[in-house]
């Protein structure tokens, strides 16, 4: 048996259960390890249905250029696919992503172009209305726009949701991601929720962003708005995938206490994952230990690989820097 193209082989990740830095909890953790993804990371799923809904809406023809913004793991799901299918990439970053990040996107053919963090979304000089001005000049080029498409939703309903209720033999009651543009976590939870609706979906998300006070309050409050360092979860927007309906309650996690659990997570676990994991496993294990009970199972999402932060949250200069070690 043989795959055609490397983008055959995302998906089908494993489920592992988590068994040190769990100690004093009831009940069981398992984690999805996305960076078993060919691309090392869970946006591989969606980038690739972004991609074949666009060809399939017309919106993406031979030659085209794909044009996204990205905190770097979906645009390496897009290269692949772009390589798999014949288009160019450009994607378009914030300075805040590791550098290895960059790089990695350079290696498999993307041109990459680097925008300031510290500007509003609306403020030409942002990550988002650079990559709609390229668009708009770039002729033949496609904008997926993984906020607002809901083709990323789509590939966790259909594919992650199922992945997890098979993998758990319909026995998991508790459901945490952390929530970036919101795909994973609401893709998994409206499918989970179907096949039960006592599961309980628990949204991780970081000091800095808008959604747990908008979750409570349905207020988009900007004082949530201030520069924090975790990579790729919490937003200064609301996404269309952020779907508040399917999120039960969401929990917020520091950067230090995330970079110092992916760090357990790595050492203790032998998982050595992207800083976003140790958020969704520091909430999800601050939730478990006042609300598992022994018979439950909890699924909790790693979204990528340690590689891209090599940099920062596993340097220990770095470390020190930050005073965290
Ligand atoms: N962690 C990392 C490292 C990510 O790149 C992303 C995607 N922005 C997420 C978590 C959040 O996933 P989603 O966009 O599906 O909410």
């Amino acid at each position: 048996m043989h795959y055609n193209h490397i983008i055959e082989a995302v998906g089908r990740t494993p489920l592992v259960k988590l068994n040190k830095v769990t100690e004093g909890i009831k009940g069981t953790i398992l984690a999805k390890v996305e960076y078993m993804n060919p691309g090392n990371s869970v946006k591989d799923r969606m980038a690739i249905r972004m991609v074949e809904d666009a060809e399939k809406a017309g919106l993406l023809k031979p030659g085209g250029t794909i044009i996204e913004g990205t905190s770097g793991n979906t645009g390496m799901g897009l290269a692949l696919a772009a390589i798999a299918k014949g288009y160019s990439t450009i994607f378009v970053m914030s300075d805040k992503q590791s550098k290895e990040k960059q790089d990695i996107l350079r290696a498999v053919g993307a041109q990459v172009v680097v925008c300031p963090v510290d500007v509003a979304p609306d403020d030409p000089r942002s990550y988002y209305s650079v990559a709609r001005r390229l668009n708009a000049e770039t002729p033949n080029s496609f904008y997926p726009n993984q906020y607002d498409n809901m083709s990323n939703t789509a590939a966790h309903y259909e594919n992650t949701g199922p992945e997890i209720w098979e993998g758990t033999e319909g026995k998991i009651t508790h459901w945490a991601a952390g929530v970036g543009t919101g795909g994973t976590i609401c893709g998994v939870s409206k499918y989970l929720k179907e096949q039960n609706p006592a599961i309980f979906t628990l949204g991780i998300d970081t000091y800095g962003s808008v959604f747990k006070k908008y979750k409570e309050t349905g207020v988009f409050d900007t004082n949530e708005i201030y520069p924090y360092k975790t990579e790729g979860i919490g937003e200064d927007i609301l996404p269309k995938n952020v779907n508040f309906d399917v999120i039960d309650e969401f929990i917020k996690v520091t950067d230090k206490d995330a970079a110092l659990m992916t760090r357990r997570l790595a050492k203790e676990e032998g998982l050595f994952v992207g800083w976003s994991c140790g958020s969704a496993v520091f909430g999800a294990l601050e939730y478990a230990r006042e609300h598992l009970k022994e018979t439950d199972t909890m699924v909790v999402v790693l979204p990528d690989h340690g590689t891209r932060y090599l940099g920062k949250i596993y340097n220990d200069d770095w470390m020190r820097a930050q005073g965290w070690l």
